[in-house]
């Protein structure tokens, strides 16, 4: 049994479903509405399902078909079958995933740079890794029995272990645990083969990062011991391995030596551009090669022509997408209100599909496809759509480099005394809960059912409230609430020019989670004020400061889909300028605290080291540049959260904001030990966890407070929430701010007066 390589396939496919039968089922039988069985055979629907369309998008050759299979999350689904986690049944599965009334869920975490979010292994001193291989065995028999050879797709035992985190207490690094898991694979292997599978996917992302846990050349080192060991094994299919997300450095040499018997590679255009000479070095390889040619993480109809000339570069390569196709949404065949000509210009993963295929057969073979991705390239670049030449003009004004608002911090400091706020002011982070009624007038709204008139009123009706419940608890700097954001990203890009949103645009972020990123389709402007009315409404109802709220424009940007055919930093750019118009229609609106969110300045930092600095740069440029023209009686905030500062604490410092709100509850205050010597601004470290319903008591807050205070000074200090409360309901919310108003008082009632 040798069974050649497939001349097209995909690294992965969408998981959630075409209508989110994933979703559907997994939140159904979560609350009880259905049992194990019949989730179990939705699943296996959407599976077989997801086979026979993958067949009729042309991917029809045996092991064209990868079976990325997982209910919640892949690298937790290798986690079970290799026994790097214990569990046997779904409920020992979702108890991992999700926690439950005895045990708290594993974590999760940011996947690589995509909005992907994963589980994270924890790895104990004592860990043995007993093989689990029933479920993927299930998944090929039952692929075989409705005709398909699929090609199984398992988490690799090196980024298994170099995403994996030390258990509490273990002096053991997980890398440390590597032959005892190589072990399990080889046994999963082994049975795969007994079933007899012929070609098997292992996914070695953490070959194109410099991580934390490890290095490029203490993972190269990891990659050659794991893999001499499965390669040597008598017993298994061939391997097809995967470096999927960005290129290989001191890898390659090592997969060089192992020659598995297929490799994939990243060969993106975003890819190609980090590390130009990649494309040459690739074409070395002694493997098969898998040439990831098509970007499974844009949106955009791929340039055939120029895809099948880099092809031609390497002879005999297969044709693959750079990453799994789980990034990005079904099908644009979904979407029946994008404007015409923009929705020929993109491509989402069934489209993604045939462009592999035509990419394979060529273009004597399939014309029309060629033709077609002609039209697009053309179409795009000529549009007005896609260039707007007053944007460019003004962006063009723009001074080059850093950009620094006027006066600096200090006078800033001392000019914002005139707000009068209280020593240790105290405030929340922007959203109060969604309620029903909320999502219910915006469902009848968007439905026609609800007028705008109608829904306004019911808007207002909610800030109101929001208003009158914070004056109640005696919060000092108050937030109108946002009832009238379904999402922090989606609401600007509805009112911007440049964007475009989709209807059914589906991405999982994790678990049963899905979101709808906008595109990015052209340059960026602002016909007119986006989210002053509100402001302005809020703020006539209290004499106390009303907070402006905007989010940042790297945000906006991490949190939808991007152009390709010009840098990041353009797009950056011209939402900062459009942002900047914001804040000043803010100000003549009578706001004198602008809050610019940048929950994503992390997101997007790149995976290599080397690429970082460049990033950071036209990041905090062009966070600078929305703050750039406020007066100096403006206090701009700004907030992130998603932990992990460490390693662009300077760029928060650098965004230069004059308070800054931190995630911090969840690792109590340790972020602020390396905190006060990079910051001057004031600082409000998160000091209650929003991300779960627990009523935190007065005493644990006011002891963080009392925690941050020892690196804080207190004129520095505020008090606030992780993160806004849009996902809590509104009795824990209003229990859990009374006491963090009372933690306040007491810290303050127990301060020596200077
Ligand atoms: N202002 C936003 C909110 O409160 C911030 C959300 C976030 O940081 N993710 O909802
Ligand atoms: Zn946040």
């Amino acid at each position: 049994m040798n069974a050649p390589f497939p001349k097209a396939t995909i690294e992965g496919y969408p998981r959630v479903g075409a209508n989110r039968e994933l979703k559907r089922a997994l939140e159904a039988y979560w609350s009880g509405k259905i049992d194990a069985e019949t989730f179990e055979s939705a699943a296996h629907s959407l599976r077989l399902d997801t086979y026979a369309r993958l067949r009729d998008l042309g991917l029809n050759e045996d092991y064209a078909i990868p079976a990325d299979v997982a209910y919640y999350d892949h690298v937790l689904e290798t986690a079970l079958t290799v026994g790097a986690v214990q569990g046997e049944t779904l409920d020992d599965e979702f108890r991992l995933a999700r926690g439950n009334a005895d045990s708290a869920p594993l974590e999760m975490t940011k996947w690589f740079d995509t909005n992907y979010h994963y589980i994270v292994p924890e790895i104990a001193d004592d860990q043995t890794f007993n093989a689990r291989p029933q479920r993927v065995l299930k998944i090929v028999e039952e692929a075989r029995n409705a005709g398909h050879a699929v090609r199984p797709v398992l988490v690799g035992p090196v980024t298994l272990l170099a995403l994996s985190k030390q258990a509490d207490g273990s002096s053991t690094q997980p890398l440390e645990h590597l032959d005892a898991v190589v072990d399990s694979y080889i046994s999963v292997l082994e049975q795969l083969h007994a079933a007899g599978v012929e070609w098997v996917q292992l996914n070695e992302p953490a070959l194109v990062a410099d991580l934390a846990a490890a290095d490029d050349a203490a993972l190269a080192q990891a990659l050659q011991s794991a893999y001499r060991r499965i390669l040597a094994a008598e017993k298994r299919p061939q391997v097809y391995l995967t470096t999927p997300y960005g290129s290989v450095r001191k890898g390659l040499d090592a997969i060089n030596e192992l020659q598995p018997e297929a490799v994939q590679v990243d060969l993106s255009v975003g890819t190609l551009a980090l590390d130009p000479s990649y494309l040459e070095r690739v074409a070395g390889l002694k493997s098969h090669l898998s040439a990831g040619l098509v970007d499974g993480r844009n949106v955009w109809a791929a340039n055939l022509r120029d895809l099948r000339a880099k092809l031609e570069t390497l002879p005999g390569a297969s044709v693959t997408t750079s990453v799994s196709l789980q990034h990005v949404p079904h099908t644009v065949e979904a979407e029946t209100s994008l404007p015409i000509d923009v929705a020929n210009w993109f491509s989402f993963a069934n489209e993604k599909v045939r462009e592999v295929v035509a990419l394979s057969s060529g273009p004597l073979a399939a014309p029309e496809a060629y033709a077609q991705a002609d039209r697009a390239v053309r179409t795009r670049a000529e549009s007005a759509r896609t260039h707007n030449e007053a944007v460019q003009n003004r962006t063009a004004q723009l001074p080059e480099g850093e950009v620094q608002r006027q006066p600096l911090f200090a006078e800033r400091n001392e000019a914002q005394k005139a707000l009068g706020l209280p020593l240790l002011p105290s405030t929340t982070i922007g959203s109060f809960p969604q309620t029903q009624e909320i999502r219910a007038a915006r469902a009848a709204h968007r439905k026609g059912t609800l007028s705008d008139a109608a829904y306004v009123d019911a808007l207002r009706d909610e800030v109101k409230q929001v208003i009158e419940l914070q004056e109640r608890l005696g919060l000092d700097v108050l937030v109108h609430g946002e009832p009238e954001r379904n999402d922090m990203v989606q609401y600007f890009a509805e009112l911007l020019d440049g964007f475009v949103v989709t209807e059914n645009g589906w991405v999982q972020s994790y678990g049963s989670r899905c979101t709808r990123p906008p595109i990015v389709v052209g340059d960026i402007s602002r016909p007119q004020a986006m989210t002053v009315e509100w402001a302005r409404y809020a703020q006539s109802l209290s004499e106390k400061h009303v907070k402006g709220m905007l989010t940042g424009p790297v945000t906006i940007l991490a949190w939808s889909f991007v152009r390709d055919d010009v840098h990041q930093s353009v797009s950056a750019d011209q939402l900062g300028v459009a942002l900047a118009d914001e804040v000043r229609d803010l100000e003549e609106a009578g706001i004198d605290i602008i809050q610019i969110d940048e929950p994503a300045l992390r997101e997007l930092l790149p995976l290599r080291e080397q690429d970082r600095k460049a990033y950071l740069d036209w990041a905090v440029r062009s966070f600078r540049l929305v703050a750039l023209e406020a007066k100096p009686t403006t206090q701009i905030h700004t907030h992130l959260c998603y932990s992990e500062f460490g390693q662009i604490i300077d760029a928060v410092a650098g965004l230069d904001a004059d308070v800054t709100s931190i995630e911090a509850a969840r690792s109590r205050m340790e972020l602020l030990e390396d905190i006060d010597d990079k910051f001057h601004s004031e600082i409000g470290p998160g000091i209650y966890d929003i991300h779960s319903p627990r009523i935190p008591s007065v005493a644990e807050m006011a002891e963080l407070i009392r925690a941050a205070l020892r690196n804080v000074p207190v004129e520095r200090l505020w008090i606030n929430p992780d993160c806004g409360l849009k996902t809590r309901g509104y009795d824990e919310t209003e229990a859990s701010l009374r006491n963090m108003v009372l933690a306040r008082e007491e810290v303050l009632s127990s301060l020596v007066p200077a």
